[in-house]
């Protein structure tokens, strides 16, 4: 039981209208009409659709010229929830989102070396206990997103071969957690729901442009290209980590010299014997005793990073990622250094590198991917994603 999918929008200028509220965070019917290039009455009897959708609230009366005043709308964030899932090596993450990406709910749990039967069960009812602790009801309910290490196949919505993710090669993801919670799923690999989460909270300001580092155990990427994810035929673009940076050593993927195997926290944390996650926290004061052997991998990250800056110009680089933050203080400025140095376009203008806004991003992403698929009818095209609401 789920949201119903003909309750999604039925025409393009539905989310046009949508969107133009989000955008604006509160607006008026007027504004809407300036803003969409609607007539009066389209706007005027789109809201009222959305009302009746539950999508849009009032938001007081404001004064408008001449003494006059007028509604303004805004989101209503209770209009729709969904779960978004990171699934990860040692574990996975649970965020029940509402319509406005906000996290109401949260839960991390280990599960390392665990079968995937085992786990999925376990999620479907860690879902059903949130939906029912929330006071959701099913018909607002837009079902499950799951991000997860690539490759996938979202064509079958499921997880290929991750490296060092035993057991879950080709497991049906998608299919299986739609039998257990009889709610539509979608499947995207970690850094694309990220991206998506950023574009989504930055709202009106985001770069229609930018490069997503993401870094967890190992280092993945997403290209946003004219507001869009640029996923790749199918859904694995941006793997920064295995571009090559060196001869050796041999990399998990069956390359040599990849930059994951070359310089990454999973390999570092392994050989000093620590968690991705303790081992990044040490780095954080510069007087570890790891810092100063970590430290000198940070210019194959940059050298990575200027390449594909150059391939696609991006706006901006974004650092995120479960690690992201705490590993930002160094990689920020290692890479603006070296976009100022080796930036195709550097004499034109800078390519700023910054922290994302959104933590933890790729399970509210994933989340934000299902309300975003539950409202529009149309299929994932081959290639991209994005949030057409
Ligand atoms: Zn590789």
């Amino acid at each position: 039981m789920a949201f119903p999918q003909d309750e999604a929008f039925r025409y393009a200028n539905q989310r046009t209208v949508f969107r133009t509220i989000r955008h604006a965070g509160s607006t008026t019917r007027r504004q809407l009409t300036q803003q969409t290039d609607l007539s009066f009455q389209t706007v005027s009897n789109i809201v009222s659709e959305l009302f009746d959708m539950n999508l849009v609230v009032s938001d007081g009366l404001v004064n408008q010229s001449a003494g006059k005043r007028a509604e303004s709308i805004k989101i209503n964030p209770r209009g729709l929830y969904a779960v978004g899932i990171l699934l990860d090596r040692t574990g996975f993450e649970l965020n029940l989102i509402d319509l406005e990406g906000n996290s109401l709910a949260h839960t991390a749990e280990s599960s390392s070396s665990i079968h995937p039967d085992t786990v999925l069960r376990h999620i479907a009812t860690l879902t059903q206990e949130f939906l029912k602790q929330a006071d959701v009801p099913l018909s607002r309910f837009a079902g499950l997103g799951i991000a997860s290490p690539g490759p996938i196949d979202f064509r079958y919505g499921a997880i290929s071969h991750p490296p060092n993710f035993p057991g879950w090669a080709f497991v049906p993801v998608q299919q299986r957690l739609n039998e257990l919670m009889n709610c539509p799923v979608t499947l995207i690999k970690d850094s694309h729901a990220a991206a998506l989460a950023e574009v989504w909270a930055l709202n009106a300001e985001a770069p229609s442009s930018l490069f997503y580092l993401y870094f967890s155990a190992g280092i993945g990427g997403a290209l946003v290209i004219d507001n869009r994810i640029w996923t790749g035929f199918l859904g694995n673009a941006g793997e920064i980590g295995h571009v090559k940076v060196a001869q050796e050593p041999a990399c998990d993927c069956g390359r040599q010299g990849c930059l994951e195997s070359v310089w990454s926290l999973g390999r570092a944390a392994s050989n000093a014997n620590l968690s991705v996650e303790q081992f990044a926290q040490l780095l954080q004061t510069k007087t570890s005793p790891h810092w100063d052997q970590w430290k000198p991998g940070l210019r194959f990250l940059a050298q990575a990073t200027v390449d594909i800056v150059n391939v696609m110009e991006p706006e901006v680089v974004i650092i995120g990622g479960p690690q992201g933050e705490a590993i930002s203080g160094h990689v920020i400025p290692t890479l603006n250094s070296a976009l100022q140095q080796g930036g195709f376009v550097r004499h034109l203008r800078p390519i700023s590198v910054q922290n994302a806004v959104v933590r933890p991003a790729a399970s509210i992403g994933a989340g934000l991917l299902q309300i975003n698929a539950s409202l529009t009818t149309s299929t994932r095209s081959s290639g991209q994603v994005g949030l057409d609401i």
